[in-house]
């Protein structure tokens, strides 16, 4: 907006649920307001998770309507949802500039886990995935983030105990504002889902996942492996050519030695292409010796792109090479399988501007 009217300049307004608790507490004694102002906005926006600032009954009129003036609060509105027998739900959320992306909820034993998107599209590449087709659009922010999993705790009015970060987009490639949102989720402001209820999952920037080891956070690292030597990798992700399997290996050893976290590696089995017995004996003595867990996931055939689903007797044949090896092996529960399944899928068929918002 700066710049418009001939030389008139209009600020942007705040995203003020990207802020922290520290942050926050700064912009509200910036404006005039006592500390304690900031303590009740925050939990109003991320512990009752209200949308308007109206709503927010213990705050003066008056500062309500200067926040009014000065800020936004985060609307991720889903605008679609796919419930499956199973209790899935998989939302298209809408943002407030129209962009769509994604976001599922899952209910297990333990709890619901909502797995969300970090941005909107891809710019990774990877063959066989359907979120990254149009390429990268942007980041998302922080307050788009967290608005996914308190858009679904709103719409289902059940609580939310664990975070996967495993929908559109590579979130270390938008490593600040994740790190922040883990932060913010965890820090015991918010929601207070522990660290170690969260996980990442990347497809392996590796001086990203050297800089997490630093940030030391209780999370989940889990790595996009997918094949066990090189030459494959590259074929189904072109990222690959960047970093070697090697050099990955030896940012998640240290990854393990700094957070004492141990490391999940995702494969996804694509037929006759990294299915082998082979593959899985490669993968076992590549893995050898690291404290490791392998989540083997079936491929969700998408159309387009690479691949098929092997039968489910050739990837138990894969499993069990692997468990013959001591690798420690789950093969990932189908969840949803009756509805649309992989993640992005939603979002590229969306049919534009006829959705009515939920
Ligand atoms: N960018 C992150 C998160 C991506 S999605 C990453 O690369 O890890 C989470 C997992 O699903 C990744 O392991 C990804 O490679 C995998 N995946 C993507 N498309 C898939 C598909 N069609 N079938 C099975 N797994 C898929």
């Amino acid at each position: 907006l700066a710049g418009i009217n001939g030389g008139v300049v209009l600020t942007e307004k705040t995203d003020i649920q990207s802020l922290n608790w520290q942050e926050l507490t700064e912009y509200v004694q910036q404006t005039g307001q006592k500390a304690f102002r900031g303590r009740q906005l925050y939990q109003w926006m991320h512990k009752n998770l209200v949308q308007s600032f109206g709503k927010m009954a213990n705050l003066p009129k008056s500062f309500r309507e200067e926040l009014e003036k000065n800020c936004t609060l985060c609307r991720v509105q889903a605008a679609e949802r796919q419930v499956s027998s199973d209790g899935t739900g998989k939302y298209l959320m809408r943002l407030s500039d129209g962009n769509y992306i994604e976001s599922v909820l899952m209910k297990y034993k333990y709890g619901n886990s909502v797995c969300i998107s970090t941005q909107v599209g891809c710019r990774m590449g990877c063959r066989f995935c359907a979120s990254t087709v149009g390429g990268l659009v942007r980041n998302l922010t922080v307050s788009e983030m967290l608005g996914q999993i308190y858009e679904i705790q709103r719409i289902t009015g059940e609580r939310v105990s664990n975070v996967i970060l495993m929908g559109i987009g590579e979130p270390l490639d938008n490593y600040s504002n994740v790190v922040k949102m883990i932060r913010m989720l965890s820090d015991g402001h918010g929601l207070q889902i522990s660290q170690r209820n969260i996980t990442l999952s990347t497809c392996g920037l590796v001086g990203q996942i050297r800089r997490l080891a630093e940030e030391k956070l209780a999370i989940t690292l889990a790595i996009s492996l997918h094949a066990p030597n090189d030459t494959l990798r590259q074929e189904m992700m072109p990222i690959a050519k960047q970093y070697s399997i090697s050099e990955i290996l030896l940012a998640c050893q240290d990854y393990f030695k700094k957070t004492n976290r141990r490391i999940t590696f995702e494969y996804s089995l694509i037929e006759g292409k990294n299915d082998s017995g082979t593959d899985a004996r490669n993968l076992a003595t590549l893995l050898s010796g690291l404290n490791c867990h392998v989540n083997l996931i079936p491929l969700n055939p998408v159309k387009g792109r690479m691949g098929k689903r092997p039968q489910r007797s050739r990837i138990e044949a894969f499993q069990a090479i692997l468990e013959r090896n001591h690798i420690k092996v789950t093969i990932r529960r189908e969840m949803g399988s009756d509805i649309h399944a992989a993640c992005g899928q939603l979002r590229n068929n969306r049919e534009r501007d006829d959705l009515t918002l939920l």
